[in-house]
Formats: structure tokens, sequence, C-alpha cells
């Protein structure tokens, strides 16, 4: 056991929404620093004054300042997805004011919407696989993007595969397939510039490859190694912060030469076979290789983060639970000793070069969809399309809608005619 191991704390948050996280440092200080600013207030001591700061995110309540970076934990569970945790994604803001998401595995939109962010500002994702774990609500973004004015294509990066039929062109292609009733009927209701999807597909070969460079943005990939050929992890580079997200693999050389001293390093550290075995009552063959083979066990994880040495060593792909968090901290804690966080949904990292700041969000359960930055220009029309069959069956109640218009009018000061 190293001596670091043995000066490991555990700082347990709970916050107002009864959430525990964990967040670990083998220094001692830095606890006793968290703590002294968890009890700051400013000025006089008072029982009526609001007390700052505080150590929970609100969404849409704090600037992002020039330099700094945010990620957001949107998805971190495993491919079943459950109300505490969706499925992989991680959402990546910047001073400059760029967003861009990794992975959106399903159930991720969801939480995405807690964040307040106008749909036209969310219009780059980049897939490191294509299970759907990992991009399994992209149509709920492309979709929803479209109804909330998102005037310009969805841009997706991903990375080719084996064959055409593996690679994320045709997938994407299958996806506006299954799509297709639903795009239809929204022509001519919706602005339909937003139901483009521009693909941009990748060598998944590619080794640091530069695929997106704009406003001072650099993504590269690195090739994965999970499951089968065309599965990619990727590193995003802005005003010297470096964020790295694995996305699934199996521990590789690439990513150990290349991610080497970054900021934030977000790495799968999936169910150890002992958990799988105990909660998921997997076949002890299939635990192990899943975790082990198919995945990065938390050992792994842990060698990893010691090969690597981020700033911090992020953690997510697993079940993060009171009893499991435990179990896969002392796995982790045999192989890595250095700065770490375990990743649950709703985890926030405010990055810049003399900090990171990790929190919870808050979460507004009622949250409605955040209005878009630009006006709608087109309104929905009232079903013309319908065959003569389907009108055929159109109980009109032409009285009462009439007093709808009116009423509707009337209260406040318009003037929208009875569609004809
Ligand atoms: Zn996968
Ligand atoms: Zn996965």
């Amino acid at each position: 056991m190293k001596t670091g191991f043995l000066t490991s704390v555990v700082l347990v948050a709970t916050l107002s929404l009864g959430i525990a996280i964990g967040l670990y440092s083998r220094d001692d200080a830095l606890l006793s620093d968290a703590l002294a600013s968890s009890h700051e207030s400013s000025g006089e001591p008072s029982p009526v004054k609001a007390v700052t700061p505080r150590d929970v995110y609100y969404p849409g309540t704090e600037d992002l300042n020039p330099n700094e970076m945010r990620v957001v934990a949107l998805g971190t569970g495993m491919p079943t997805i459950r109300p505490k945790q969706a499925a992989a994604c991680f959402l990546v803001e910047l001073g400059n004011g760029d967003k861009f998401l990794f992975d959106i595995g399903y159930g991720s939109v969801e939480r995405l919407s807690a964040m307040k962010i106008p749909m036209d500002y969310l219009d780059k994702v980049f897939i490191g696989h294509l299970h759907m774990d990992h991009f399994g609500d992209l149509d709920a973004l492309w979709i929803g993007g479209v109804k909330m004015n998102r005037t310009f294509p969805l841009r997706v990066w991903g990375p080719s595969g084996a064959t055409p039929e593996m690679g994320t062109k045709y997938a994407i292609d299958g996806l506006k397939r299954m799509l297709n009733w639903d795009a239809v009927t929204l022509k001519g209701l919706l602005d339909s510039r937003g139901e483009k999807i521009e693909v941009h597909e990748f060598d998944y070969k590619g080794v640091n490859e530069v695929i997106y460079q704009e406003n001072g943005v650099t993504i590269r990939s690195i090739p994965a190694i999970h499951t089968a050929d065309g599965a990619v992890s990727f590193i995003l580079e802005w005003n010297g912060l470096k964020f790295a997200y694995s996305s699934d693999t199996f521990p590789n050389k690439w990513w150990i030469e290349h991610t080497k001293g970054v900021d934030l390093s977000v790495h799968e550290s999936f169910a150890s076979p002992q958990i799988l075995l105990d909660k998921q009552k997997y076949r002890p063959e299939f635990a192990l290789a899943l975790s082990v083979f198919k995945h990065t066990s938390p050992q792994q994880f842990g060698k990893v983060m010691a090969m690597t040495e981020p700033r911090l060593a992020v953690g997510y792909h697993f079940y993060n639970d009171h009893d499991t968090l435990p179990l896969m901290l002392e796995e982790i804690r045999k192989t890595y000793d250095g700065p770490l966080a375990l990743a649950t949904d709703y985890m926030v990292f405010n990055v810049t070069r003399d900090d990171i700041k990790v929190r919870m969000a808050a979460i507004d359960e009622e949250i409605w969809p955040t209005n878009p930055t630009r006006p709608k220009e087109t309104a929905p029309g009232v079903g013309d399309t319908f065959s003569d069959f389907t009108k055929s069956g159109k109980e009109p109640m032409s009285d009462l809608v009439e007093q709808i218009y009116r009423d509707f009018n009337e209260k406040n000061g318009t003037n929208v005619p009875l569609p004809k």
C-alpha cells in the first residue's frame, strides 16, 4: 500500500437535493481548504442574508469567464439507463462561447435540457463509437433542436468502421430513414434548415489527427479498442487547456501517449468484475471478460491514470451508488493515488489554468425548454395534408373553435384569423 493512499481523504458533500457525491484528494490541505471555503459567507454573519458562495452549480446562473472551461457530466452510467444515471454524455462549454457534446447516449438529452442552454447553441456532437449508450439520444437532440429553432444543421463527427456499414455515415443514414415520418410531418411547420445533419466521418485509425479546428479549438481523435474496429477517443485543446474523453476503450498505447498531463482526463472505469458478479448476477467468466477486456476495469483505469498523470482523473461508466463507490475507489487506489473524481450525472467541473473546481448541479425538475436566441419564423399549419378519408373523421366543433380563437384574441390583443 502506498503512502499516498493512506492519506487519501473522502469528502462527502450532501447537497440540498440529498445527492451524496465523493471527491477524493491525496492532499489533506486541499480538504481543509475545501471545507473552509464551503463555510465562507459574505459580510457579517446573519440569519436572514444569503450565504455565498455556494458549492452547488445552478445552471444558467453563472458567467463562464473567457479563460474557463466548464464540463458537465450528463450521462455516466451503464448501458441500461436508470433515473439516476443516463448513458454516456459529457458537455464541454468554453469561455469563447463554443459548446461541444462528447457522446450522446440515451437519456442524456433530458439532462442536457436541465442545463438551460438554448438548443441553437448546441450543434456539435462527437461520437466515440456507435453503441446506443453512446449515441442513442442523437435523435432527441436532432428533432428537439429543430423544434426549439436550431435554424442550422446539426453537425456530427464520428469514426469510420472496418466497412462502410460499420461507420457513422451509415448509422446516420439509417437514423434519417427511421425518422422519416417525423421529418416529413415537420415540413412546413418548422424551419427546415435545422433538419439537416452534417456528418463528418473520419478515419478511426487516425492517431492524434485533427478532425476539428475552428475558433481556436482543436479536436483530435485517437483510436480506441472496444468490441470492434471503429471506436475512438477524443482530445480537445483550447486556450492552453486540454480535455480528453475516452468514450469506451481497453487501456491502449494511444491514450497513454497522447493524454499525458491533460487538465481533465475523462476515461471509462467500468464496474469491477466483482460488482458485475454480485450486483448484476453475471456469470463469472462474463463479468471478468466484460470489465477487463471489453472495457477498462477500475484497477486498469487507475494504472492508466498513474501512467498519464492528468490534473484531474475522472472515472465514469458504472452505477455510482453508496455501496459501489467505496468498492470502485478501493480498486482504483490499488494502482493510482492522484487527484480523482468518480463521476455521476450532473457533476460539474470548472477548469482554469490555476484551479479545477468540482461541484454538483442543482436541477429544476420542472424546467421548461430554454427559449431560442432567434425568433421563430414559422407557424404550424392546421393539418390540410390529410387524405379525404382522415378528414372525414374530423368532428369540427366549429362554434367552440371560433370561441377559443375569439377569447384568445381578446385576451392577448391579437387578431389571429381562424384558418380556412
Ligand atoms: Zn461501447
Ligand atoms: Zn459504453
